[in-house]
C-alpha cells in the first residue's frame, strides 16, 4: 500500500466519539424561528432610520484597547471589569472586543475626517462584548443599535434623537416604556457639584460599599448610579447636579423639554440619572420598561461634546443613544407578540426523483416572481411516500402544494393543491403559465 492509499482507507476500528463542544457562556446562538424577529426588527430600524435620513456605518468589532480606556474613562464598570482585552500574538498590539459602539464610531469619524463638510447623522447595529454575570437581559455577547449625530451642538438634535427612539417603540409596538431625562451640565458645573457630593458622601461613609469608597474621589458621580439598596437613602439625599447648572446648560435642557412637550413625548426628570460612561455632558436620557425586572433599561444615551477631542479629533459636539436588541426583543416576547410568519407560499411535492429537473425549473420561475417556494429534498433518502411529503408540506405552513406527478408532467401540467382550506381543492396548471399564476398569488397571499 502506498502512503496515500493508506490514508484514504477506511479506519478498521470504530472512531472514538468526538467530545461535544459547547459555545461560550453568555454568548447566544440566534436560530430560526427566533431569528425572524431579529430580521423583522432590523428591517423596521433600517426603514425608520431612512425616514430620519440617518446613514448606516459598519465598524470593526476589535479596536485598540486605548480607545475605550481613553474614551469611556478608567473608572467605569466597563473599563474596570467588563472588557474582553487581549494581546495580538503576532505584533503585541493591545486589542479589545468592542463593549459599546460610540467610541469606535468617533474614532472612525475622526480617522476619515467625516465632519469636514458639516454634521453627520449615523447609525449602526451589531454585537458588543462585556464580561458580566449572564442573566435574563444581560449577556456577554449582546447586540446594540445606536444612532449618533455629530457636529451639531443644538438642543434640537438631542430632541430629534429622542423622537426617533420614541417612534421606533411605536413601530415595534412596545408598551410601557417611559423616558427619564436629566442634564449633566458642563465640566465646570460638575466640578462645583462634585465637591458638595463628596462632602455629603463622606458624611455617610459608614453605609458606602467598597466600590463607592473606591470611587469617592475618582468618580463620585457614578456612585449615584448604584444599584445597592443599602445606599439608596444616602444617594437620594445627595446634592443634585441640576441645582448646580448655569444659565446656558439650563437653557439647553429647557429647549429639549420644549420640543418633547410640543411633540407629546412624555418624560420624567431623574436628577440621579448619570449613565455609565464618563463622556456624557448636558442631556442624558434612558428609556425604561417595568416589564423586564432589573434589566429594564432598553435604551440609553446623551450628549458627548468632549469625546471627539478626547480621541484626538477637532473639538466638535455630538449626541447619541444605543438600545439593547435582546432587551427590546424580550419586551416584544413578554407582550406576547407572535413570531413573524415564516411559511413559504408553496411547497413542491416530488413523487419521483426523475421530476427534479423540471420541478426545479418551475420553482426558479416562481421565485423570480417573488413567490417563496420550498422544495421537498429527499432524493438522497429515496424521496419518501406521497403521504410523508404531504405531511412535510403541511408542517411548512405553505398555502399551496405543487405536485409534480409523472402523469401531469407528461401533459405539460402540474397539480396545485390548496393546503389551508379544509376540502383541499385540487386543480392543474400549465407548466408554461405556472409562473404567472405565482405572480397573481402575490396579491392574495
Ligand atoms: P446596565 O445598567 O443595565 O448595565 P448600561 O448602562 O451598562 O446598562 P449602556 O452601556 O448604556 O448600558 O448600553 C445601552 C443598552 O445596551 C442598555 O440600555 C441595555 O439595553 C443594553 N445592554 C447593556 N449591557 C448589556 C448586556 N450585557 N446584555 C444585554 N444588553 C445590554
Ligand atoms: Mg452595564
Amino acid at each position: 500500500m502506498s502512503e496515500s492509499s493508506k490514508e484514504n482507507a477506511p479506519k478498521a476500528e470504530k472512531m472514538a466519539k468526538a467530545q461535544k463542544l459547547v459555545g461560550v457562556k453568555g454568548m447566544n446562538d440566534i436560530l430560526p424561528p427566533e431569528s425572524a424577529r431579529w430580521e423583522w426588527l432590523e428591517a423596521q430600524v433600517r426603514d425608520l432610520m431612512a425616514r430620519y435620513a440617518y446613514r448606516n456605518v459598519r465598524l470593526p468589532i476589535v479596536e485598540p484597547t486605548a480607545l475605550f480606556v481613553r474614551g469611556l474613562g478608567e473608572v467605569t464598570d466597563i473599563v474596570e471589569k467588563e472588557m474582553y482585552s487581549f494581546e495580538d500574538r503576532l505584533n503585541g498590539e493591545q486589542l479589545t472586543l468592542r463593549p459599546e459602539g460610540t467610541a469606535g464610531l468617533v474614532r472612525a469619524v475622526v480617522e476619515h475626517n467625516l465632519l469636514y463638510e458639516g454634521g453627520k447623522r449615523l447609525y449602526y447595529m451589531g454585537p458588543m462584548f462585556r464580561h458580566e454575570r449572564p442573566q435574563r437581559g444581560r449577556y456577554r455577547q449582546f447586540h446594540q443599535i445606536g444612532a449618533e449625530v455629530l457636529g451639531f451642538g443644538g438642543a434640537e438634535v438631542d430632541a430629534e434623537l429622542i423622537l426617533l427612539a420614541n417612534d421606533l417603540w411605536k413601530v415595534l409596538g412596545l408598551k410601557d416604556v417611559r423616558l427619564e431625562l436629566n442634564s449633566l451640565g458642563q465640566p465646570a458645573e460638575r466640578q462645583a457639584h462634585r465637591a458638595a457630593l463628596i462632602a455629603h458622601l463622606e458624611k455617610h461613609s459608614d453605609v458606602l460599599d467598597e466600590e463607592a469608597k473606591r470611587r469617592l474621589h475618582s468618580n463620585p458621580l457614578r456612585i449615584l448610579d448604584t444599584k445597592n439598596p443599602a445606599m439608596q437613602s444616602v444617594v437620594e439625599a445627595a446634592p443634585r447636579l441640576l441645582d448646580f447648572l448655569g444659565e446656558a446648560s439650563l437653557a439647553h435642557f429647557n429647549a429639549v423639554k420644549a420640543i418633547l412637550d410640543a411633540n407629546g413625548v412624555a418624560y420624567s426628570i431623574n436628577p440621579r440619572l448619570v449613565r455609565g460612561m464618563d463622556y456624557y455632558n448636558l442631556t442624558v436620557f434612558e428609556f425604561i420598561t417595568t416589564r423586564l425586572g432589573s434589566q429594564g433599561t432598553i435604551c440609553g444615551g446623551g450628549r458627548y461634546d468632549y469625546l471627539i477631542e478626547q480621541i484626538g479629533g477637532k473639538p466638535s459636539p455630538a449626541v447619541g443613544w444605543a438600545l439593547g436588541v435582546e432587551r427590546v426583543l424580550e419586551l416584544i416576547k413578554e407582550q406576547g407578540e407572535a413570531l413573524p410568519d415564516l411559511a413559504p407560499d408553496v411547497y413542491a411535492i416530488i413523487p419521483e426523483a426523475a421530476a427534479l429537473p423540471v420541478a426545479m425549473q418551475v420553482l426558479q420561475a416562481l421565485r423570480a416572481q417573488g413567490v417563496s417556494a420550498q422544495m421537498h429534498a429527499g432524493s438522497g433518502e429515496g424521496m419518501g411516500s406521497m403521504k410523508s411529503q404531504f405531511k412535510k408540506a403541511d408542517a411548512s405552513g405553505a398555502r399551496f402544494a405543487l405536485v409534480f406527478g409523472a402523469e401531469e408532467l407528461a401533459q405539460g401540467r402540474v397539480a396545485v393543491k390548496s393546503l389551508r382550506d379544509g376540502e383541499g381543492a385540487q386543480r392543474t396548471e400549465s407548466l408554461s403559465t405556472v409562473a404567472d399564476w405565482g405572480h397573481s398569488l402575490q396579491s392574495t397571499l
